[in-house]
Protein backbone atom coordinates (compact mmCIF):
# COMPACT_ATOMS: atom_id res chain seq x y z
CA UNK A 1 0.00 0.00 0.00
CA UNK A 2 1.03 3.65 -0.41
CA UNK A 3 0.95 5.54 2.76
CA UNK A 4 0.44 9.56 2.92
CA UNK A 5 0.86 10.89 6.59
CA UNK A 6 0.68 14.33 5.41
CA UNK A 7 0.38 17.52 8.06
CA UNK A 8 -0.27 17.98 11.97
CA UNK A 9 -1.41 15.13 13.30
CA UNK A 10 -1.57 13.11 10.07
CA UNK A 11 1.78 11.69 10.83
CA UNK A 12 1.59 11.16 14.45
CA UNK A 13 -1.89 8.85 13.80
CA UNK A 14 -0.09 7.28 10.85
CA UNK A 15 3.26 6.53 12.86
CA UNK A 16 1.07 4.73 15.70
CA UNK A 17 -1.18 2.62 13.20
CA UNK A 18 1.62 1.14 10.68
CA UNK A 19 2.67 -1.11 13.03
CA UNK A 20 -0.75 -2.71 14.47
CA UNK A 21 -1.91 -2.98 10.85
CA UNK A 22 1.52 -5.20 10.00
CA UNK A 23 1.15 -6.74 13.22
CA UNK A 24 -2.51 -8.04 12.60
CA UNK A 25 -1.68 -8.83 8.26
CA UNK A 26 1.40 -10.90 10.25
CA UNK A 27 -1.15 -12.63 12.52
CA UNK A 28 -3.50 -13.57 9.48
CA UNK A 29 -0.32 -14.86 7.88
CA UNK A 30 0.35 -11.97 5.44
CA UNK A 31 2.61 -9.21 5.30
CA UNK A 32 1.78 -5.19 4.65
CA UNK A 33 4.14 -3.36 2.78
CA UNK A 34 3.86 0.13 3.23
CA UNK A 35 5.79 3.06 0.94
CA UNK A 36 5.71 6.30 2.70
CA UNK A 37 5.04 9.56 0.42
CA UNK A 38 5.85 12.96 1.79
CA UNK A 39 2.83 14.90 -0.28
CA UNK A 40 0.90 17.43 1.77
CA UNK A 41 1.80 21.24 3.09
CA UNK A 42 5.75 20.89 3.60
CA UNK A 43 6.12 19.84 0.33
CA UNK A 44 3.97 22.26 -0.74
CA UNK A 45 5.76 25.10 1.10
CA UNK A 46 9.02 24.04 -0.39
CA UNK A 47 8.07 23.13 -4.17
CA UNK A 48 4.84 25.46 -4.76
CA UNK A 49 2.73 22.33 -5.19
CA UNK A 50 1.33 19.39 -2.41
CA UNK A 51 2.15 16.67 -4.32
CA UNK A 52 3.96 15.52 -7.61
CA UNK A 53 2.61 16.09 -11.13
CA UNK A 54 2.61 12.05 -11.73
CA UNK A 55 0.97 11.92 -8.29
CA UNK A 56 -2.24 10.05 -9.68
CA UNK A 57 -0.23 7.50 -11.65
CA UNK A 58 2.50 6.55 -8.50
CA UNK A 59 -0.77 5.77 -6.98
CA UNK A 60 -2.50 3.75 -9.51
CA UNK A 61 0.46 1.26 -9.01
CA UNK A 62 -0.48 0.18 -5.57
CA UNK A 63 -3.75 -2.08 -4.52
CA UNK A 64 -4.55 1.05 -1.75
CA UNK A 65 -4.11 3.74 0.20
CA UNK A 66 -3.78 4.97 3.64
CA UNK A 67 -3.98 8.95 4.18
CA UNK A 68 -3.47 10.84 7.20
CA UNK A 69 -4.99 14.52 6.66
CA UNK A 70 -3.42 17.51 5.28
CA UNK A 71 -3.68 21.21 6.21
CA UNK A 72 -1.68 23.77 8.04
CA UNK A 73 -2.17 27.40 9.27
CA UNK A 74 0.42 28.51 6.91
CA UNK A 75 -1.47 26.91 3.72
CA UNK A 76 -4.83 28.35 2.23
CA UNK A 77 -6.48 25.28 3.29
CA UNK A 78 -7.58 25.05 -0.87
CA UNK A 79 -4.22 24.56 -2.14
CA UNK A 80 -4.23 21.40 0.17
CA UNK A 81 -7.75 20.03 -0.06
CA UNK A 82 -8.05 20.98 -3.47
CA UNK A 83 -4.71 20.24 -4.54
CA UNK A 84 -3.98 16.97 -2.36
CA UNK A 85 -7.25 14.92 -0.95
CA UNK A 86 -9.98 16.06 -3.23
CA UNK A 87 -7.84 16.18 -6.50
CA UNK A 88 -6.95 12.39 -5.83
CA UNK A 89 -10.38 11.55 -5.09
CA UNK A 90 -11.70 13.34 -8.34
CA UNK A 91 -8.71 12.26 -10.54
CA UNK A 92 -9.10 8.57 -9.91
CA UNK A 93 -12.94 9.22 -9.63
CA UNK A 94 -13.46 7.63 -6.22
CA UNK A 95 -17.52 8.08 -6.59
CA UNK A 96 -18.06 6.80 -2.83
CA UNK A 97 -16.95 7.36 0.15
CA UNK A 98 -17.77 5.24 3.41
CA UNK A 99 -17.49 5.49 6.73
CA UNK A 100 -18.95 3.25 9.67
CA UNK A 101 -20.28 4.48 12.66
CA UNK A 102 -20.63 2.37 16.10
CA UNK A 103 -20.59 2.36 19.52
CA UNK A 104 -17.50 1.54 21.94
CA UNK A 105 -18.39 -0.36 24.88
CA UNK A 106 -15.65 1.94 27.21
CA UNK A 107 -16.25 5.27 25.56
CA UNK A 108 -19.02 7.74 26.71
CA UNK A 109 -20.95 9.69 24.28
CA UNK A 110 -23.02 12.77 24.28
CA UNK A 111 -25.31 9.97 24.23
CA UNK A 112 -28.02 9.07 27.28
CA UNK A 113 -27.44 5.43 26.27
CA UNK A 114 -24.28 5.74 24.45
CA UNK A 115 -24.42 1.99 23.05
CA UNK A 116 -25.89 -0.36 20.37
CA UNK A 117 -25.25 1.94 17.54
CA UNK A 118 -24.01 -0.12 14.20
CA UNK A 119 -24.69 2.20 11.15
CA UNK A 120 -23.10 3.57 7.77
CA UNK A 121 -22.74 6.76 5.66
CA UNK A 122 -22.41 5.82 2.30
CA UNK A 123 -21.78 9.31 0.55
CA UNK A 124 -21.73 9.98 -2.99
CA UNK A 125 -18.35 11.49 -3.55
CA UNK A 126 -17.75 13.43 -6.71
CA UNK A 127 -20.91 15.91 -7.24
CA UNK A 128 -23.37 17.89 -5.64
CA UNK A 129 -22.07 21.24 -4.39
CA UNK A 130 -18.46 19.71 -4.69
CA UNK A 131 -18.59 19.51 -8.38
CA UNK A 132 -16.59 22.92 -8.57
CA UNK A 133 -18.98 24.78 -11.07
CA UNK A 134 -19.84 28.08 -9.85
CA UNK A 135 -18.32 31.30 -9.52
CA UNK A 136 -18.54 35.09 -8.21
CA UNK A 137 -19.70 38.24 -9.79
CA UNK A 138 -20.35 41.79 -9.13
CA UNK A 139 -17.05 41.97 -6.83
CA UNK A 140 -16.81 45.16 -4.71
CA UNK A 141 -20.56 46.00 -5.71
CA UNK A 142 -23.15 46.02 -2.86
CA UNK A 143 -24.45 43.18 -4.77
CA UNK A 144 -21.43 40.91 -4.81
CA UNK A 145 -22.57 36.93 -5.97
CA UNK A 146 -20.99 33.68 -4.99
CA UNK A 147 -22.87 30.95 -7.24
CA UNK A 148 -21.92 27.14 -5.96
CA UNK A 149 -23.81 24.93 -8.84
CA UNK A 150 -24.83 21.62 -7.21
CA UNK A 151 -24.77 18.68 -10.31
CA UNK A 152 -26.57 15.74 -9.81
CA UNK A 153 -25.95 13.15 -12.39
CA UNK A 154 -27.93 9.66 -12.83
CA UNK A 155 -24.73 7.52 -12.99
CA UNK A 156 -23.27 8.85 -10.09
CA UNK A 157 -26.49 8.49 -7.84
CA UNK A 158 -26.50 5.05 -9.50
CA UNK A 159 -22.88 3.60 -8.67
CA UNK A 160 -23.58 5.23 -4.87
CA UNK A 161 -27.10 3.63 -4.94
CA UNK A 162 -25.85 -0.23 -6.05
CA UNK A 163 -23.19 -0.04 -3.67
CA UNK A 164 -25.70 0.96 -0.74
CA UNK A 165 -27.82 -1.03 -1.35
CA UNK A 166 -25.46 -4.28 -1.68
CA UNK A 167 -24.31 -3.10 1.45
CA UNK A 168 -27.19 -3.23 3.15
CA UNK A 169 -28.61 -6.65 1.76
CA UNK A 170 -25.19 -7.72 3.60
CA UNK A 171 -26.11 -6.52 6.69
CA UNK A 172 -29.48 -5.66 8.48
CA UNK A 173 -31.26 -5.21 5.24
CA UNK A 174 -32.44 -1.33 5.79
CA UNK A 175 -31.48 1.41 3.57
CA UNK A 176 -32.33 5.13 4.63
CA UNK A 177 -31.87 8.06 1.72
CA UNK A 178 -31.77 10.78 2.61
CA UNK A 179 -32.32 14.17 0.06
CA UNK A 180 -33.72 17.55 0.57
CA UNK A 181 -36.22 16.66 -2.17
CA UNK A 182 -39.21 18.87 -0.85
CA UNK A 183 -37.39 22.31 -1.01
CA UNK A 184 -34.86 21.72 -3.79
CA UNK A 185 -36.51 20.21 -7.00
CA UNK A 186 -34.49 19.56 -9.49
CA UNK A 187 -31.36 17.20 -7.57
CA UNK A 188 -32.97 15.76 -5.16
CA UNK A 189 -35.93 14.60 -7.07
CA UNK A 190 -33.92 12.74 -9.28
CA UNK A 191 -32.04 11.18 -6.11
CA UNK A 192 -35.82 9.62 -5.35
CA UNK A 193 -36.38 8.02 -8.67
CA UNK A 194 -33.22 6.93 -9.73
CA UNK A 195 -32.83 5.70 -5.98
CA UNK A 196 -36.44 4.25 -6.70
CA UNK A 197 -35.33 2.03 -9.45
CA UNK A 198 -32.49 0.51 -7.51
CA UNK A 199 -34.96 -0.32 -4.71
CA UNK A 200 -37.16 -2.39 -6.79
CA UNK A 201 -33.68 -4.34 -8.11
CA UNK A 202 -33.41 -5.47 -4.05
CA UNK A 203 -36.82 -6.33 -2.69
CA UNK A 204 -34.91 -7.71 0.25
CA UNK A 205 -34.08 -4.32 1.38
CA UNK A 206 -36.09 -1.92 3.07
CA UNK A 207 -36.18 1.48 1.82
CA UNK A 208 -37.30 5.06 3.28
CA UNK A 209 -36.79 8.56 2.11
CA UNK A 210 -36.19 10.91 5.12
CA UNK A 211 -35.45 14.62 4.29
CA UNK A 212 -32.20 15.04 5.76
CA UNK A 213 -32.95 17.79 8.35
CA UNK A 214 -35.03 14.94 10.32
CA UNK A 215 -32.42 12.85 9.54
CA UNK A 216 -30.04 15.11 12.19
CA UNK A 217 -32.99 14.93 14.82
CA UNK A 218 -33.10 11.03 14.31
CA UNK A 219 -29.35 10.32 14.45
CA UNK A 220 -29.43 12.27 17.85
CA UNK A 221 -32.42 10.81 19.31
CA UNK A 222 -32.97 7.15 17.37
CA UNK A 223 -29.46 6.15 16.12
CA UNK A 224 -29.98 2.26 17.02
CA UNK A 225 -32.76 1.74 14.49
CA UNK A 226 -30.42 3.46 11.02
CA UNK A 227 -28.78 0.71 9.23
CA UNK A 228 -27.52 2.08 6.30
CA UNK A 229 -27.87 6.16 4.75
CA UNK A 230 -27.14 6.57 1.32
CA UNK A 231 -26.70 10.77 0.97
CA UNK A 232 -25.36 13.07 -1.79
CA UNK A 233 -21.87 14.56 -1.17
CA UNK A 234 -22.86 17.47 0.91
CA UNK A 235 -25.03 16.35 3.50
CA UNK A 236 -23.19 12.83 4.03
CA UNK A 237 -20.08 15.18 4.61
CA UNK A 238 -22.38 17.02 7.69
CA UNK A 239 -24.06 13.55 8.95
CA UNK A 240 -21.29 12.02 9.18
CA UNK A 241 -19.41 14.31 11.29
CA UNK A 242 -22.66 14.21 13.65
CA UNK A 243 -22.60 10.84 13.60
CA UNK A 244 -19.05 10.21 14.24
CA UNK A 245 -19.81 12.38 17.55
CA UNK A 246 -22.20 9.52 18.81
CA UNK A 247 -19.26 7.31 18.47
CA UNK A 248 -16.44 9.07 20.69
CA UNK A 249 -15.93 12.21 18.20
CA UNK A 250 -13.90 12.86 15.47
CA UNK A 251 -11.12 10.40 16.52
CA UNK A 252 -12.62 7.68 16.51
CA UNK A 253 -14.29 7.89 12.84
CA UNK A 254 -12.56 5.97 9.96
CA UNK A 255 -13.71 6.16 6.35
CA UNK A 256 -12.94 4.69 2.68
CA UNK A 257 -13.17 6.35 -0.48
CA UNK A 258 -13.66 3.38 -3.42
CA UNK A 259 -14.79 2.83 -6.99
CA UNK A 260 -17.12 -0.12 -6.50
CA UNK A 261 -16.28 -2.54 -9.25
CA UNK A 262 -13.05 -0.23 -10.87
CA UNK A 263 -9.54 -1.08 -10.81
CA UNK A 264 -8.03 1.80 -9.33
CA UNK A 265 -6.84 1.70 -5.92
CA UNK A 266 -9.25 2.71 -2.72
CA UNK A 267 -8.11 5.01 -0.52
CA UNK A 268 -8.64 4.92 3.57
CA UNK A 269 -8.70 7.60 6.02
CA UNK A 270 -9.55 9.09 9.28
CA UNK A 271 -12.48 11.53 9.04
CA UNK A 272 -10.85 14.28 10.77
CA UNK A 273 -8.44 17.07 9.48
CA UNK A 274 -4.77 18.07 10.67
CA UNK A 275 -5.92 19.26 14.20
CA UNK A 276 -3.62 21.93 14.03
CA UNK A 277 -4.95 22.75 17.67
CA UNK A 278 -3.34 19.84 19.75
CA UNK A 279 -0.66 18.93 16.87
CA UNK A 280 3.08 18.06 17.94
CA UNK A 281 1.05 17.44 21.63
CA UNK A 282 1.48 13.32 21.07
CA UNK A 283 -2.17 13.31 22.49
CA UNK A 284 -4.20 13.08 18.85
CA UNK A 285 -6.34 9.44 18.93
CA UNK A 286 -5.10 7.04 16.47
CA UNK A 287 -7.93 4.99 16.71
CA UNK A 288 -10.18 6.64 13.68
CA UNK A 289 -6.72 6.13 11.76
CA UNK A 290 -6.16 2.44 12.87
CA UNK A 291 -9.94 1.76 11.86
CA UNK A 292 -9.38 3.30 8.65
CA UNK A 293 -6.41 0.97 8.08
CA UNK A 294 -8.91 -2.43 9.09
CA UNK A 295 -11.16 -1.60 6.26
CA UNK A 296 -7.91 -0.89 3.97
CA UNK A 297 -7.01 -4.43 4.87
CA UNK A 298 -10.99 -5.78 4.50
CA UNK A 299 -10.24 -4.25 1.35
CA UNK A 300 -6.77 -6.01 -0.01
CA UNK A 301 -8.45 -9.49 0.97
CA UNK A 302 -7.16 -9.67 4.64
CA UNK A 303 -10.36 -9.41 6.79
CA UNK A 304 -9.15 -11.59 9.32
CA UNK A 305 -6.62 -8.74 9.59
CA UNK A 306 -9.10 -6.61 9.47
CA UNK A 307 -11.17 -8.13 12.34
CA UNK A 308 -8.19 -8.44 15.04
CA UNK A 309 -7.82 -4.74 14.36
CA UNK A 310 -11.18 -3.94 15.57
CA UNK A 311 -10.77 -6.18 18.08
CA UNK A 312 -8.04 -5.35 19.98
CA UNK A 313 -9.24 -1.40 19.34
CA UNK A 314 -12.40 -2.57 21.56
CA UNK A 315 -10.00 -4.30 23.80
CA UNK A 316 -7.98 -1.38 24.52
CA UNK A 317 -10.73 1.03 24.64
CA UNK A 318 -13.02 -0.72 27.91
CA UNK A 319 -10.32 0.36 29.65
CA UNK A 320 -10.95 4.33 30.56
CA UNK A 321 -6.94 4.72 31.16
CA UNK A 322 -5.67 3.85 28.32
CA UNK A 323 -8.45 6.93 26.73
CA UNK A 324 -6.59 9.83 24.99
CA UNK A 325 -8.19 13.56 25.92
CA UNK A 326 -10.66 13.72 23.31
CA UNK A 327 -12.45 10.62 25.05
CA UNK A 328 -12.18 12.43 28.30
CA UNK A 329 -9.05 10.45 29.33
CA UNK A 330 -5.04 11.29 29.51
CA UNK A 331 -3.29 8.99 27.62
CA UNK A 332 -1.04 9.44 24.89
CA UNK A 333 -0.98 8.79 21.59
CA UNK A 334 1.73 6.04 22.07
CA UNK A 335 0.78 4.70 25.19
CA UNK A 336 -3.01 4.12 23.50
CA UNK A 337 -1.38 2.40 20.19
CA UNK A 338 1.30 0.45 22.54
CA UNK A 339 -1.60 -1.23 24.19
CA UNK A 340 -3.25 -1.87 21.28
CA UNK A 341 -0.69 -3.24 19.84
CA UNK A 342 -0.02 -5.57 23.08
CA UNK A 343 -3.83 -6.79 22.32
CA UNK A 344 -3.37 -7.39 18.28
CA UNK A 345 -0.10 -9.38 19.42
CA UNK A 346 -1.81 -11.73 22.37
CA UNK A 347 -4.96 -12.36 19.99
CA UNK A 348 -5.44 -15.79 19.25
CA UNK A 349 -5.09 -16.12 15.26
CA UNK A 350 -8.34 -16.77 13.49
P1 LIG B 1 -10.10 18.73 12.40
O1 LIG B 1 -10.78 17.44 12.16
O2 LIG B 1 -8.67 18.80 12.08
O3 LIG B 1 -10.29 19.14 13.94
C1 LIG B 1 -11.59 19.32 14.51
C2 LIG B 1 -11.52 19.08 16.02
O4 LIG B 1 -11.38 17.67 16.25
C3 LIG B 1 -10.32 19.75 16.69
O5 LIG B 1 -10.71 20.20 17.95
C4 LIG B 1 -9.32 18.62 16.80
O6 LIG B 1 -8.43 18.77 17.88
C5 LIG B 1 -10.21 17.41 16.98
N1 LIG B 1 -9.57 16.21 16.43
C6 LIG B 1 -9.43 15.90 15.12
N2 LIG B 1 -8.76 14.75 14.98
C7 LIG B 1 -8.49 14.30 16.23
C8 LIG B 1 -7.82 13.15 16.74
N3 LIG B 1 -7.30 12.21 15.93
N4 LIG B 1 -7.72 13.02 18.08
C9 LIG B 1 -8.24 13.94 18.89
N5 LIG B 1 -8.89 15.04 18.47
C10 LIG B 1 -9.01 15.23 17.16
O7 LIG B 1 -10.91 19.84 11.59
P2 LIG B 1 -10.62 21.41 11.40
O8 LIG B 1 -10.08 21.97 12.67
O9 LIG B 1 -11.85 21.95 10.81
O10 LIG B 1 -9.49 21.48 10.28
C11 LIG B 1 -8.09 21.56 10.57
C12 LIG B 1 -7.35 21.45 9.26
O11 LIG B 1 -7.56 20.17 8.70
C13 LIG B 1 -7.78 22.46 8.21
O12 LIG B 1 -6.65 22.88 7.51
C14 LIG B 1 -8.70 21.64 7.32
O13 LIG B 1 -8.77 22.12 6.00
C15 LIG B 1 -8.03 20.30 7.36
N6 LIG B 1 -8.91 19.15 7.07
C16 LIG B 1 -8.36 18.16 6.33
C17 LIG B 1 -9.10 17.02 6.07
C18 LIG B 1 -8.46 15.92 5.29
O14 LIG B 1 -7.24 15.92 5.15
N7 LIG B 1 -9.20 14.95 4.78
C19 LIG B 1 -10.40 16.88 6.57
C20 LIG B 1 -10.92 17.91 7.36
C21 LIG B 1 -10.16 19.06 7.61
MN1 LIG C 1 -16.11 16.79 6.61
Amino acid sequence: MAVIPGDGVGPEVISASLPVLRAAARRAGSRLEAVELDWGGDRYLRTGRAMPPDAVDVLRGFPAVLFGAVGRPDVPDHELIWGLIIGVRQALDLAVNVRPVQSWAGVTTVLREPDGIDLVIVRENTEGEYAGIGGRAHAATPHELGIEVAVHSRPAILRAARYAFDLARSRRGRLSLVTKSNALRHGYTLWDSVVAEVAAEHPDVECENVLVDAMAVRLVQRPRELDVLLCGNLFGDILSDLAAVLAGGMGMAPSANLLPGGDVPALFEPVHGSAPDIAGRGVANPVACMLSGAMLLDHVGLPAAGRIVRDAVATALRDPSLHTPDLGGSASTKELAAEILAAVETTTAP
